[in-house]
């Protein structure tokens, strides 16, 4: 099988705060299947680390205000580019990043609530018909 994952998952520290969601489900995943991993942030241009953002009203915004709605949908872009280059089976997606968030996100008061939707780069996925799966999901089901 061949998946996609956030690259956080997989350890690597492109976590908005330099540090990552390493995950164990997600490792073994990788020893048993083909694996591309993908940060939408970094490949929207944004730093790492950065200042984290929240979905406000459909506007990607930072929390110092900052607008960086073109930038995560230009990594949003460049991720599904890749989708369908390599047609993965399954997209295994950190949970309520604004980015990658599947279910849920942060409702951009920056004040930990959580609203139902998934961020832009899911969201695009999802739209263009990908499996995307929430990381917690996966942890449920396995
Ligand atoms: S954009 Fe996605 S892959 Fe990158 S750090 Fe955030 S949750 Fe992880």
């Amino acid at each position: 099988m061949k998946i996609m994952v956030s690259a956080c998952l997989a350890g690597e520290n492109c976590k908005y705060n330099g540090g990552n969601n390493r995950n164990e489900k997600v490792l073994r995943l990788m020893e048993e299947n083909e694996v591309i991993t993908v940060c939408p942030e970094q490949m929207g241009g944004l730093p790492t680390p950065r200042v984290p953002s929240e979905i406000k009203d459909g506007v990607v915004t930072a929390k110092d205000g900052r607008i960086v709605d073109v930038e995560f949908r230009a990594g949003a872009a460049k991720c599904l580019e890749i989708a369908m280059r390599e047609q993965p089976d399954l997209i295994v997606l950190q949970s309520r990043s604004p980015s990658c968030g599947v279910k849920q996100r942060y409702d951009g008061t920056f004040t930990g609530t959580l609203v139902d939707g998934a961020g832009v780069t899911a969201q695009l996925l999802m739209e263009n018909g990908f499996r995307c799966v929430d990381v917690e999901d996966l942890q449920k089901t396995r």
